[in-house]
């Protein structure tokens, strides 16, 4: 048996570190049994995949070094690779199981559902909803059907009883069917959800093993019983410990900067970020911390992996990161680095457009564009004094862009200027005045090239980190005042 494993993200943000962390572990365990790694993209979310994303997923990896055998980008035999493009085999595939009694048509409306689940809740029912739930009488389904109402497919799952799923690291895990919903297949859009297409991909391309974060052992008992209702053989599963904050929360863009695109306009080195993702759970044997990515997979042992949340901490990385500037670049690569890193044709020709105007000679640049090379800013409480807004007010501007910033998914300059205007006036702010206390987050200073533009130069985690950086030193709010800025927020933005 030839190893096969996989990476299967969904292009719908910014390339998440979580990401390259399984990715990191699916090729270093195809890489030590010689085996292959195969990139799919899941896109079967199509109000939220987008093409730059994916793009930006397959960029952020390749920059880390981790290459796939097959994949959207360089093919394979068991293309094509992306979701979207494999969407009618799916449907095959459903029907299939609709036809051998083990799913069914459901033509359930959005508002029976609810009345459905507000009823259960109501009688105090806890359990999922089945197929016994959902059914309804034959004449009704033909009459909708006659109709050409709107059906999903869903699978049927067992009322009840438990669901063992053997896993790599964990051993058998007990999960209770009556937890497990008659899930969704198909949806009425004729797109499968991702629990069909996945197991549907995984099967076909030929995966052995299945290596994900742990959020996924919840599906797993749907994996299983897809696999059965097929008659295939399912892969073996191993769910890795999921990233966790120094709060040891999860991993999450709200308190921690979560984007590849960060951590590259940070100045860390591709390699340096990698060795951190090999020891989110994992050691060498001889526990040494910095080691490259071929090490690594020669000294691989999947067993090595501890469940205790790894957590993924700036402050650890960077250290390591020292190290690695220190001891593996010459003077040379140092140069090499920094012109890769952002003295690139690619970075400036964005910032010069914002620059030119208003430079007189080549020495103006540092000084007004620094902070474009830059991670956190020396700014002081003193920098965000403004004569028409007191300090409340600067705190509040912060905290409403910071919530606001949190929920953009669409990071272009007139986007971000459309909401943060809509924003300004919602809170009966002259723009001007609404933006100075960003100028300062963002730019250091509020006589800078246009702070909106250099959000999107920046990119959303750099812009949330500084505005977050900014919030501190600005003062942030305590938590009872926090709570009334919530509802202030929400009422603004409702
Ligand atoms: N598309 C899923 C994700 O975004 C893949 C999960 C899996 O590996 O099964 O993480």
């Amino acid at each position: 048996m030839t190893v096969r494993t996989r990476v299967a993200p969904s292009p719908t943000g910014d390339p998440h570190v979580g990401t390259a962390y399984i990715a990191l572990f699916n090729l270093a365990f195809a890489r030590q049994h010689g085996g292959q790694f195969i990139l799919r993209i899941e896109d079967t979310d199509q109000t939220r995949s987008t093409d730059e994303s994916e793009q930006a997923i397959l960029d952020s990896l390749r920059w880390l070094g981790l290459e796939w055998d097959e994949g959207p980008d360089v093919g394979g035999e068991y293309g094509p690779y992306r979701q979207s493009e494999r969407k009618d085999m799916y449907k095959d595939f459903a029907m299939r199981l609709v036809e051998e009694g083990t799913a069914f048509l459901c033509f359930r409306t959005a508002e029976e559902l609810d009345e459905l689940r507000e009823s259960r809740k109501a009688e105090g029912k806890h359990t999922a909803l089945k197929q016994s739930d959902l059914e309804l009488p034959q004449a009704e389904v033909e009459r909708r059907m006659a109709e050409g109402m709107p059906y999903v497919v869903r699978m049927k799952v067992p009322e009840e009883g438990v669901c063992v799923i053997d896993d790599m690291l964990r051993g058998p895990i007990e999960l209770d069917w009556g937890q497990v919903d008659a899930q969704i297949l198909l949806k009425s859009d004729g797109m499968p959800t991702y629990h069909l297409a996945n197991v549907v991909d995984d099967h076909l391309m030929k995966i052995t093993h299945v290596i994900r974060g742990e959020e996924w052992i919840n599906s797993a008992p749907k994996h299983k019983l897809l696999y059965q209702y097929f008659g295939w053989d399912m892969p073996q599963l191993c769910h890795m410990p999921l990233l966790r904050n120094p709060d040891k929360s999860k991993l999450s863009k709200r308190k921690n900067p979560t984007s590849i695109l960060y951590y590259q306009r940070m100045g860390y080195l591709p390699e340096a970020l990698l060795n951190y993702l090999g020891r989110m759970g994992w050691s060498m044997p001889d526990e040494r911390e910095k080691f490259n990515r071929d090490e690594m997979f020669a000294s691989f042992d999947i067993q090595r992996v501890s469940l205790g949340g790894p957590v993924f901490d700036q402050e650890k990385l960077s250290w390591l990161n020292g190290l690695w500037i220190r001891e593996e670049l010459t003077t040379e690569q140092f140069a090499e680095q920094m012109q890769k890193w952002a003295l690139n044709p690619e970075y400036l020709m964005q910032i010069i457009p914002l620059i030119q105007p208003r430079v007189e000679k080549f020495s103006d640049v540092a000084p007004l564009a620094g902070f474009f090379l830059s991670g956190m800013l020396p700014i002081s409480a003193a920098d965000f004094e403004h004569k028409k807004l007191d300090s409340e007010q600067v705190q509040r501007i912060l905290q409403f862009s910071v919530w606001h910033l949190d929920q953009q998914r669409h990071w272009d300059r007139d986007t971000l200027f459309a909401e943060l205007k809509g924003l300004a006036d919602g809170m009966e702010l002259k723009i001007r005045d609404f933006l100075f206390p960003l100028f300062v987050a963002i730019a250091g200073t509020s006589q800078s090239v246009s702070v909106v533009d250099a959000m999107s130069i920046l990119g959303p985690d750099m812009t949330r980190a500084r505005l977050r950086h900014a919030l501190e030193i600005a003062g942030a709010p305590s938590k009872k005042a926090t709570k009334r800025l919530e509802k202030e927020y929400r009422a603004l933005s409702a």
